[in-house]
């Protein structure tokens, strides 16, 4: 849709000089209603929007030199499943039961949540770019194929998106997504971003195969989708500035750790907080998780 990338420029190129961009206070997640945008809020906003959402690095570069503090929950996901071994407490945590995430959801979408995705928020970080109500990102970490099988269907119910941060040389082995089922998910409005070939800690391993593994992955998602690939996820959290500057390097807009927190100080892109989702939390908890 060239249109709206001409509006969502001139939209990023006024934010970047007006004056208006260091004044306004685009963090909605205080209940501050979003200022009146055009480009971004139609571009990618509760999945209605199917239209490739990835900016060019390029255009983010228009953007330098500007950061804003964001609150935003991160919400940080592994399977939704019943887990299937109950004596593997590892894969019990990591296990949110389709009931449960769909409870989740209903709470989320009472509570006025909006899902964006992790550009968006490099947009209003970068750019002061407006954000809706209540946003919320929700991230699935490993590409399991019950994001495809059953996360999806529910998310897609409540108009949420999604990132799936896909490990490529798993794609299409048992119990992960196929690559079928990559496109099958991004054609219904949700994002995949790379974590890596062989879900390595990248902090430990060598310079040269850490970014072979950030190198490597981008590369074979954007042959598959055919698309930029912007996103990125840490394994097991493990990242030092010298990996943050390779997955920047590489071309990524953002990255997401395991560490825990909502909010997301000016430059912290490359090493945004998250909030663990798992097998034991209540809604409660997950709400409590979120700061709703
Ligand atoms: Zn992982």
């Amino acid at each position: 849709m060239p249109f709206l990338w001409v509006v969502l420029l001139a939209v990023m190129t006024l934010s970047a000089c007006g004056p208006a961009a260091s004044d306004r206070d685009p963090t909605a997640a205080g209940g501050a209603e979003p200022a009146a945008g055009r480009g971004v809020r139609e571009w990618a906003h509760k999945g209605e929007a199917l239209a490739p959402r990835v900016p060019a690095a390029e255009e983010l570069k228009l953007a330098t030199g500007i950061s804003h503090s964001m609150a935003v929950p991160i919400l940080m996901y592994h399977y939704i499943r019943v887990n299937p071994v109950p004596d593997d407490r590892v894969g019990a945590g990591l296990s949110v039961t389709p009931e449960h995430f769909s409870a989740q959801m209903d709470a989320l979408a009472a509570r006025g949540v909006h899902s964006i995705t992790p550009t968006q928020l490099v947009y209003a970080m970068q750019v002061g770019a407006p954000l809706p109500p209540n946003p919320v990102i929700l991230t699935f970490d490993d590409g399991y194929a019950d994001f495809a099988t059953t996360a999806v269907p529910i998310l897609v119910a409540h108009h949420f998106v999604a990132v799936s941060y896909v490990i490529t040389g798993k794609i299409g082995t048992p119990n992960y997504m196929t690559a079928e089922q990559l496109k099958q998910v991004e054609a219904v409005g949700m994002v995949i971003g790379a974590h890596t070939v062989h879900h390595l800690a990248l902090a430990k391993v060598s310079p040269a195969s850490a970014n072979a593994e950030i190198v490597q992955s981008k590369a074979a998602l954007e042959q598959l989708l055919g698309h930029p690939v912007v996103d990125f996820c840490y394994p097991f959290g493990s990242f030092n500035a010298q990996v943050v500057a390779m997955v920047q390097a590489a071309g990524f807009l953002d990255a997401v750790t395991t560490v825990a927190g909502l909010s997301h100080p000016p430059a912290t892109v490359f090493t945004l907080t998250r909030q663990r989702v798992g097998g034991g939390d209540t809604v409660e908890n997950v709400l409590q998780k979120a700061s709703l």
